[in-house]
């Protein structure tokens, strides 16, 4: 097995001693961390000069909508509500699947260069998404995005779709693509059709990703239906449990906190999207006291509008402060303890991500401790949290393969992905004939005899093969 060090970094483990080295190494073998330590004296294969650099575990951002890049910035400053029905969900039902490939690579790549080793995701058209994360070499856990909206039959035509996905891809690609059931919302699906959700999760061995009290108008609503608040209805349904990921959370009352706590289940903080969409903002703090692991997420690109984790921690620990009105709230190891052992957490993952310690998979980034911004480093902590950004990541590293170093990406051709994204948004966009054929870009991936049987029909036995 192939042997990596990373020589003489600024070492924040995130271990269950919070071990902060100011000059440590890394030794990995194939993909496990193997020795953390002030000097490793070993031969190895490889050896990245990590001096001048903080080593920190990847961050895990713990909900987001990856194929959503592709709306960025499309529509802003709008109610929720026009904002759905005019702007997104026209679009969406547009959406191909090889729109959301391109969607998800821009995502992933996005990801990479700001330091996320590792994301939860909900959308459709999954298993393009984990194409795009299998080449990319991230480390994910997906979820179809069901929604059934009272359509009869729809609630089983939707568990078929999430089930395949479950079926295809747990464990694919090396183990790094996970998945998860993923009822879109108490107000998208019936108690009837989140009961079957919990029951099939349960046969599978795993997850669900929901979006859970995200608006005051969510809540008013569930409980004028059903009598409950959002939390309440999961829980009589037997949904609230360890393995229940539930995005937002800002409506929800100290009693659903205790219940939340009792159960085990994961709340997931989006700061921005909450500000964006005017949600509200969710009472992490009071969340955190209970000994509830909060982890972070942006969200979707429409709603942030980027998928920049350094940024949401810095906004997750200035607007508790600022709205409680009290310096001492969500300080930066707390705030980066949920951008990584908390994420690692909520998606189940907690015994192989979150932390750089011996025996965890090698899911690691460094960075670049030498820009004008981290100087005086008088605490590395509060840097990573309150001075860095994404832009500052220099190296990131999953499963002991690095994806990319000095900021080059080394998977993904960045430049072929920003060009397709482009033709695939303002082919969305255009208003009118929408053209259906995939665009050149795609062929190119492909090999040359392949390309020249280039015709619409054959397109997706094609692109299948050249994706396996
Ligand atoms: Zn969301």
């Amino acid at each position: 097995m192939e042997k990596l060090l990373i020589k003489d970094g600024y070492l924040v483990t995130m271990d269950p001693r919070r071990r902060i080295l100011k000059r440590g190494s890394v030794l990995v073998e194939g993909n496990r961390i193997v020795k953390v330590g002030k000097e490793i004296k070993e031969r190895t294969d490889r050896v990245i000069e990590a001096r001048g650099r903080a080593v920190l575990p990847g961050l895990i951002n713990a909900h987001t909508h990856s194929p959503m890049t592709l709306f960025r910035g499309a529509a802003d400053d709008m109610e929720l509500d026009p904002w759905l029905r005019e702007k997104i969900w026209p679009v969406e039902a547009r959406l191909k699947a090889e729109d959301c490939y391109v969607g998800a690579l821009l995502a992933c790549a996005e990801m990479i260069k700001s330091g996320t080793t590792c994301f939860a995701d909900m959308y459709f058209f999954m298993e393009k998404v984990a194409e795009a994360v299998g080449r990319s070499g991230l480390r994910a856990s997906l979820s179809y995005g069901m929604i059934e909206l009272g359509i009869p039959g729809r609630c089983e035509e939707e568990l078929r779709k999430g089930e395949k996905l479950v079926r295809e891809h747990h464990g694919s690609f090396g183990g790094r693509v996970q998945t998860m059931f993923g009822p879109h919302a108490p107000y998208t699906c019936s108690p009837e059709c989140l009961r079957k959700v919990g029951e099939r999760a349960e046969k599978h061995g795993v997850g669900i990703h929901i979006h859970l009290s995200e608006t005051e108008k969510e809540v008013r609503e569930v409980k004028e239906k059903y009598g409950k608040t959002p939390v309440e209805l999961l829980h009589s349904l037997g949904l609230l449990g360890p393995r229940l990921l539930a995005a937002h959370c800002v409506w929800i009352t100290e009693g659903e906190m205790e219940l939340m706590a009792g159960r085990g289940a994961k709340p997931v903080h989006n700061p921005t999207s909450n500000l964006k969409l005017a949600s509200g903002i969710s009472p992490v703090p009071a969340m955190l006291e209970k000994g509830i692991p909060v982890a972070l997420g942006t969200d979707g690109a429409a709603s942030n509008n980027s998928l920049d984790m350094f940024q949401e921690m810095k906004l997750a620990a200035l607007i508790h402060k600022g709205w409680r009105r009290n310096p001492t709230l969500m300080p930066a190891q707390t705030v980066l303890e949920m951008a990584t052992l908390h994420g690692a957490k909520a998606l189940g993952m907690e015994g192989e991500v979150g932390s750089i310690e011996e025996g965890k998979k090698a899911d690691l980034i460094l960075v670049d401790l030498r820009s004008l911004r981290f100087s005086p480093l008088h605490q590395v902590l509060s840097h990573l949290v309150y001075a860095s950004s994404g832009e500052l990541v220099d190296t990131v590293i999953v499963d002991g393969k690095v994806l990319m170093e000095g900021r080059k990406l080394l998977t993904l051709d960045e430049e072929k992905i920003l060009k397709m994204a482009e033709e695939t948004a303002s082919r969305l966009f255009e208003e009118g004939d929408f053209k259906e054929e995939p665009h050149e870009e795609l062929f190119e991936l492909e090999d040359e005899l392949e390309r020249k049987k280039k015709k619409r029909g054959k397109y997706r036995a094609v692109y299948r093969k050249a994706h396996r």
